[in-house]
Parts: structure tokens; C-alpha cells; sequence
């Protein structure tokens, strides 16, 4: 069960820390759709041991053993999800010790990768009836605090933004793009909402009209763009006083991101229409790619400034940051060519390592006079 799973990966997120620690990598698997079925597709990936992916092309291959054996067809992960693994289990395992870092003044980030179709949405946000890692982390995160609250005060904010065509936008009040500037804790999107959540209740509906003012296809209007990279940050702020009197000021911030389809890297017709909006889709997403191979390559030079989805998740993917990485796939074998990108990706993913994640930590000494102080706590308990 998952018990064991999240046991298992104790050791492997324990021993992060240190020298750095490297993205830890899961692939899941959705149920084959009722229209797949129905038009004779079959099952091209099987997972076994909760760790092992083999993608067999035909989809009626069983033989596991001489499939090791071939390049490009078997890969292991920290751990695999077969088709009926549920929401829960996947944040779990997952996300729910980057919930716990973040409350330390850790960073942690969350990547969901893979082609259109392939479950990233419903993997991130999922359904009111089975929301997904982004709302199952506000949940997890609120009961955590509930359970501190004895011991200081926590702020909670959410922003949720989209990159698409190379241009920021504010899910949570759309507008005009966003300018990125660089400021001392990194990349911020100006004049970004950052909307004071209180309790998980108002989380998921916050969440899924964010998601409604996700671009669309102009021709498919109740489909949200595969173009389009939505994330999710959940910053926590944490104010309490030491053992000297003095005001502890600790931050972490949470990272959750639904990426653009992936298939739109590898294949982009430059004649159609919308060649722009692909080249720049592409801009992105092979960004993202290329600092990917540099940063496993081990290079002094990463190119984050290629584009704004790299430039936004710098922090994320070379910064001090537990980064958790989930690569969706389709069961069908008439996704295969996808597929086996995605596991490629995924794979490579498996050699990044990431500096050490710090506490975003300060100490403000009390100010000299009573009155001054009793003024500064008055303040930090307004803000609470
Ligand atoms: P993506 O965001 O990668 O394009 P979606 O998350 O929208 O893909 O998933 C495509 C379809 O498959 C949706 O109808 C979604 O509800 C369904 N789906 C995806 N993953 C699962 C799953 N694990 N269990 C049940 N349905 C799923
Ligand atoms: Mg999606």
C-alpha cells in the first residue's frame, strides 16, 4: 500500500540535504478513456513493483525480462503509479513531505509533465469530487498549521499564473501580462494577486476559476490550451519568537505546475496559423529542456533567461528547492511515440541535482525600547 511507499521514500527524501539532492521523479499512468476502448486501443505500459515502467509498442507484450534488456523500453523511478492509484496516494507520495519542508522555510516544487491528454490537470487540480495535488497540499498544509497554531503565527498566500505565448498572465484576476523583474528572493511577477487564503474550503473553487481563465484554443473554446503552463505558489510566512526575545521570520514557498502538453517540443508545424503561438510554446518548453540538460550536464551556465517559464521556475530547478517531478502517460499504444518522450524526459530528469534547500530563515532583533517592541508584535499579530 502506500503506506509503504511513503516509508520507502522517507529514506529517499531524507537524505536529501547535504551536498544537494537530486529531483526525485515519479511517472503515472491514467486508465485507459471510454472512447480509447471503443475504438481498439490497447494497453502499451505496464508498471510493476510500484517502480518499474515498461512500454511495450504493440501492447500485447508480457515478456518484462527481455524488454529490460531493450533501450528506451524499461526505466525505473522513484516510483511508478499504475491506473488505479488514487489522488491521495499520488500527493502522498509525492508532496506531502515538501508540505512539511515548506512549513520549515524550505521551497519545494512540483512538476507536472507529459503530453496533452495525458492527466497533468487532473493530476494537479483533478475534480471537485477528486481534487488533485494542488488542493490536497492547501488541505494538508492548513490541517498542519491548525496543529501548530500554539507555537506562532502562519500567513498563507496563494498566486496562480499562466505563461502562454511567452506572456504572464494572473489567473486569479486576469488582465493585462505581467512584468517579470528580479528582486532579492528571486523572479517576481509584478502586480501578481496574492490572495490571502484562510481555510481550504474557498481553495478549490478559487482554484477552478483560475483554471476557467486559462487560455483556450480559439476553435476548441471549452478546451483549455495544451499551450498554456499554469502555476500554482503557495507562499508561507511564519513569524514566532526564540528563546533570546527575538522575532523569527521564516518563509517557504510551494511551487505547483501544470506544464504545457509536452508533444508541442518535439512537434510544431511551422505553417499553421498559430506557427507563433507554437514557436513560442516551443520557446518555453525547449527552455525548459535545455536548462534540464544543463543543469544534468553540470554546467556553470544555465540558461534561464530563454524564456519566462524558466526565468519563473530558476528557484524551482537550480535553486535551493525540493523538486518533485510527475510525468503523466496514456495506456494507449496509440500514444506510444509520446509516451516514450515523456519517459525519456523523465529518465534524464532523474540526473539533476539541486543546490542544498536552505531555511529562507531571519532573525529581527527586537527593536531597543518596550514600547517599540510591543508595537512591532502588535503589528505581526495584526498581519495574522
Ligand atoms: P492533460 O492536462 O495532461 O492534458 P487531463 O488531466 O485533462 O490531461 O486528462 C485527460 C482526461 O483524462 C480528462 O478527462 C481526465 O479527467 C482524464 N484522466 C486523467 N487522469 C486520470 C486518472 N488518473 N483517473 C481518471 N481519469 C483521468
Ligand atoms: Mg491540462
Amino acid at each position: 500500500g502506500i503506506k509503504d511507499n511513503v516509508e520507502e521514500l522517507g529514506g529517499v527524501l531524507g537524505g536529501r540535504g547535504g551536498e544537494g539532492s537530486r529531483i526525485l521523479v515519479f511517472v503515472r499512468l491514467r486508465p485507459m478513456g471510454k472512447k480509447e476502448k471503443d475504438s481498439g486501443a490497447r494497453c502499451c505500459v505496464r508498471i510493476v513493483n510500484k517502480r518499474d515502467v515498461y512500454l511495450t509498442e504493440l501492447g500485447n507484450e508480457n515478456d518484462y525480462l527481455r524488454l529490460k534488456r531493450i533501450r528506451g523500453r524499461h526505466f525505473t523511478f522513484d516510483a511508478s503509479f499504475p491506473e488505479s492509484t488514487t489522488q491521495l496516494e499520488v500527493y502522498s507520495t509525492t508532496t506531502a513531505e515538501l508540505v512539511e519542508a515548506v512549513l520549515q522555510g524550505r521551497n519545494g516544487s512540483v512538476f507536472c509533465y507529459g503530453a496533452t491528454g495525458a492527466g497533468k490537470t487532473h493530476t494537479m487540480l483533478g475534480s471537485v469530487e477528486s481534487p488533485g495535488v494542488m488542493v490536497l497540499a492547501i488541505k494538508d498544509l492548513f490541517n498542519k498549521i491548525r496543529q501548530r497554531s500554539f507555537d506562532g503565527n502562519h500567513v498563507v498566500h496563494l498566486s496562480y499564473l499562466e505563461v502562454y505565448n511567452e506572456s504572464v498572465r494572473d489567473l486569479l484576476s486576469p488582465g493585462r501580462p505581467l512584468v517579470l523583474r528580479e528582486d532579492k528572493q528571486g523572479i517576481v511577477a509584478s502586480g501578481l494577486t496574492q490572495y490571502r487564503a484562510y481555510s481550504t474550503d474557498e481553495v478549490m473553487s478559487l482554484l477552478q476559476q483560475g483554471n476557467r481563465n486559462r487560455t483556450t484554443e480559439p476553435t476548441r473554446a471549452n478546451e483549455t490550451s495544451s499551450r498554456s503552463h499554469a502555476i500554482l505558489q503557495v507562499v508561507v510566512e511564519y513569524h514566532v519568537k526564540d528563546a533570546s526575545d527575538n522575532i523569527v521570520n521564516r518563509i517557504g514557498k510551494l511551487s505547483l505546475i501544470d506544464l504545457a502538453g509536452s508533444e508541442r517540443a518535439l512537434a510544431t508545424d511551422q505553417r499553421t496559423l498559430r506557427s507563433l503561438e507554437g514557436a513560442n510554446i516551443n520557446k518555453s518548453l525547449l527552455a525548459l529542456s535545455s536548462c534540464i540538460n544543463a543543469l544534468v550536464e553540470g554546467k556553470k551556465h544555465i540558461p534561464y533567461r530563454n524564456s519566462k517559464l524558466t526565468q519563473l521556475l530558476k528557484d524551482s530547478l537550480g535553486g535551493a528547492c525540493n523538486t518533485v517531478m510527475i510525468a503523466n502517460v496514456s495506456p494507449s499504444n496509440l500514444s506510444f511515440g509520446e509516451t516514450q518522450n515523456t519517459l525519456h524526459w523523465a529518465d534524464r530528469a532523474k540526473e539533476i541535482r539541486t543546490k542544498v534547500c536552505e531555511k529562507n530563515e531571519e532573525i529581527l532583533p527586537l527593536p531597543e525600547s518596550e514600547t517599540d517592541q510591543a508595537k512591532l508584535l502588535l503589528e505581526l499579530q495584526k498581519e495574522n
